[in-house]
């Protein structure tokens, strides 16, 4: 489903991402950890084309993109169809804040794919509804919590209807008591077998939600496996005094 090759990403002469291979199946949910400035938010940013990779082949669903490949109409028509079908969701929650709640899930449906806003609506309700706001449609961004902005930002995602959601550090801006809000929100769409590329350091999470682990460092993968494996049995000394930090 998706498939990253030998991905490579300098910045100048600094060297983000050193050769990354990852292969992902439908449904499956992948967790990405590891050190600041081991290149995560980069490695999620250049699989849907927010940085241009150096080198390496990126391929989701039917969309095949070469690093590098000569930019000609056909290539930029291939990554805005990836981009569509990937939803991305940030640490700070990038809502329009003078549209309302329903209308920033509305926005993606009538701009991206041309919905009435009648059908736009009705999408944007039930997503809303969806992440525990059915009652919020009409509060602006600066009305609602935090946590409550974070899930609006996850049901406008949606309503692109992605094949894919890439999460990076989706609750690190929030206060303690309104992370677990959007975990569960991020969970039932886990149950639900949407495919998730998500970076988090909320280890607990990670142990109920991911497939597998992967840990990452100075720009390639150390070691990947099931939660239990990388969080109970590191092999790699790396990983070892990564956890030993954070836990
Ligand atoms: P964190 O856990 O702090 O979010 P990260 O693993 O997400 O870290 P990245 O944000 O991917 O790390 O950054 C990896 C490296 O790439 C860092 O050295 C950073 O300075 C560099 N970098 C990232 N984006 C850019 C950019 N747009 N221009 C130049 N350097 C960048
Ligand atoms: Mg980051």
């Amino acid at each position: 489903m998706i498939q990253i090759e030998h991905l490579k990403k300098a910045f100048g002469d600094n060297e983000v991402l050193k050769g990354i291979d990852l292969t992902i199946d439908k449904s499956e949910v992948v967790v990405i950890m590891g050190p600041s400035g081991s290149g995560k938010s980069t490695l999620l940013r250049c699989l849907n084309f927010l940085e241009e990779p150096t080198d390496g082949i990126i391929q989701i669903g039917e969309y095949q993109v070469h690093a590098g490949g000569k930019i000609d109409r056909q290539r930029k028509k291939v990554i805005r169809e990836l981009r569509k079908k990937t939803g991305f969701v940030f640490q700070s929650f990038n809502l329009f804040p003078h549209k309302t709640a329903i209308e920033n899930v509305m926005e993606g449906p009538i701009a991206i794919h041309g919905a009435k806003p009648e059908e736009a609506r009705t999408i944007a309700e039930a997503l809303l509804a969806k992440v525990g706001l059915g009652d919020r449609c009409d509060h602006f961004p600066a009305q609602l919590s935090g946590g409550q902005q974070q899930r609006v930002a996850i049901a406008r995602s949606l309503a692109l209807n992605p094949l894919v959601m890439l999460f990076d550090e989706p609750t690190s801006a929030l206060d303690p008591e309104l992370v677990r809000e959007v975990l569960l929100v991020i969970k039932s769409l886990a149950e639900e077998g949407m495919t998730m590329v998500i970076v988090t350091h909320e280890m607990n999470f990670a142990k109920e939600v991911a497939d597998r682990v992967v840990f990452m460092d100075e720009g390639v993968i150390v070691e990947q496996g099931t939660s239990k494996e990388i969080f109970l049995n590191p092999k790699e000394e790396r990983t070892k005094q990564f956890l030993y930090k954070v836990e």
